[in-house]
């Protein structure tokens, strides 16, 4: 790599991206182009001679940014806050200047050893109970994704409740979880061989705020112990991603102790807000949990991705997903004096992921950062529940189209609801207020049409 292109060509992009960031609102916010759009846009083979970057840049300008969603727009309301931030985007930057692949300690011991204190830092921040820190056995780890961290530690569990009731009993092994919860549960099962129908996805509803109720989980496990089934791991949700609904960790926790369960806690929407201490009770009981996630590219300003993982017993997942070719084997290693990331996750390869987190931590007051989000139900004024979702999809269509903000849905008791989830850091009072009237203008405009 020549230092000085390097120098030219990424001063350019910082321009290029600075500048989108200074026009951001001007973009609709939900890309309006169709299905296919692209292939009509770009040639259909790479190009055989080099191109210079500007050529690049106006296809971007041209091609690209009509198809993007711009997930940073102060008028982003959809799904769940994704946030990037200065301190986020220069940690990615060095991370992909430096380009490590830190599968084990050898390969990068900094990636190592930083991803191991600053985890302990976020751990502290949050008050996790120390077994979760990197001093015992347990300790954290940055995943893609949810999703891949409660496959992590649902084969942990699998792993574990095998050991000691024999591998021939996996089709007994039960899980529990609301209905709430996130489908990454249910990839999580069908990956790690949990038969399909022993997935208890318990019923919620309004009268716990859509949380998992604890008698309603007691009454399940001890139906299927009375069938001669086996539970084996419980997945409770602090901030649901349809509604935040917030699972009583203290009283669920008991339970899964008592029925020796592996307990994990989902936070991955809302579990960075609780460094705040005003909202640090939403995670009161995790004591009681075996691990906890929670997605720092959610809510906490680290650039996608960065999904943090702790576990309060590492060997549980080493012991599953351990592996030591001879190519990979080094002093360190066999010593057992470091830690090999490798053996935490699914992949080999792993980027240094941690670099954006600690500048994070080192360049904001994560404490004094106001993090906020509120959620709105629109609902139309009907009795008629077909008409009433009827008229919310034509809204949510009539809204989106437009191009001034994206808000998305979900479905409640039957209920087909708008979701308007405020947190990117962009948005502002104005934003939000302006949201709210487009959604109210709208909503007269469809009514209007009717009567
Ligand atoms: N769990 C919760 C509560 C979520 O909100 C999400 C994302 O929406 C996930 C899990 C899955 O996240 P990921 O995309 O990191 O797998």
């Amino acid at each position: 790599m020549d230092a000085e292109q390097l120098r030219e060509n990424a001063h350019k992009m910082v321009d290029f991206i600075a500048d989108y960031y200074q026009t951001i609102e001007n973009f609709p916010v939900l890309s309006q182009v169709q299905p296919g759009y692209l292939q009509e846009l770009l040639p259909d083979s790479a190009p055989t001679h080099p191109e210079p970057l500007q050529h690049i840049f106006d296809d971007i300008q041209a091609k690209i940014l009509p198809g993007v969603t711009h997930w940073q727009s102060p008028n982003f309301f959809g799904y769940y806050p994704s946030n990037s931030s200065i301190a986020g985007f220069l940690g990615e930057m060095m991370s992909a200047g430096l380009n490590v692949v830190g599968f084990s300690w050898i390969t990068s011991p900094a990636a190592t050893e930083l991803e191991m204190i600053v985890l302990d830092w976020f751990g502290k921040m949050l008050k996790l109970p120390e077994e979760f820190l990197s001093a015992g056995k347990g300790g954290g780890v940055i995943q893609g994704s949810a999703s891949e961290a409660v496959l992590v530690v649902l084969l942990a569990a699998r792993d574990k409740i095998l050991r000691r009731v024999g591998k021939n009993s996996l089709e007994k092994l039960v899980l529990y979880a609301s209905d709430q919860t996130h489908s990454a549960l249910q990839k999580a099962c069908q990956i790690g061989g949990i038969h399909p129908e022993n997935c208890r996805l318990l019923r919620t509803d309004c009268s716990t705020d859509y949380a998992l109720s604890p008698n309603v989980l007691n009454e399940a496990i001890s139906n299927d112990v009375t069938s001669g089934l086996i539970p084996f791991f419980l997945c409770a949700t602090v901030g649901t991603t349809s509604s935040t609904a917030v699972d009583p960790l203290l009283e669920l926790g008991k339970i899964a102790k008592s029925n020796e369960m592996w307990f994990h806690v989902d936070a991955a929407y809302a579990g960075s807000a609780c460094i705040c201490p005003e909202y640090r009770h939403y995670i009161d009981g995790v004591e009681e949990a075996d691990s906890f996630n929670t997605n720092a590219h959610k809510w906490f300003l680290t650039n996608f991705d960065c999904s943090v993982l702790w576990i309060k017993d590492r060997n549980a997942l080493i012991k599953v997903l351990s592996t030591n070719p001879e190519f990979l084997k080094n002093k360190a290693s066999q010593a057992n004096l470091v830690v090999d990331y490798k053996d935490w996750q699914i992949p080999l390869g792993r980027r240094f992921r941690s670099l954006k987190l600690w500048m994070v931590m080192r360049l904001y007051d994560c404490y004094s950062t106001a993090i906020f989000v509120s959620l709105f139900s629109s609902s139309a004024p009907s009795n008629d529940e077909t008409c009433a979702t009827k008229l919310n999809l034509g809204l949510l269509d009539a809204v989106n189209s437009t191009g001034k903000i994206f808000v998305s849905h979900t479905v409640l008791s039957g209920k087909y609801l708008l979701r308007l989830a405020v947190g990117a850091p962009l948005t502002e009072e104005r934003h939000v207020n302006a949201a709210w009237k487009l959604l109210q203008d709208e909503a007269s405009a469809l009514l209007a049409t009717l009567w």
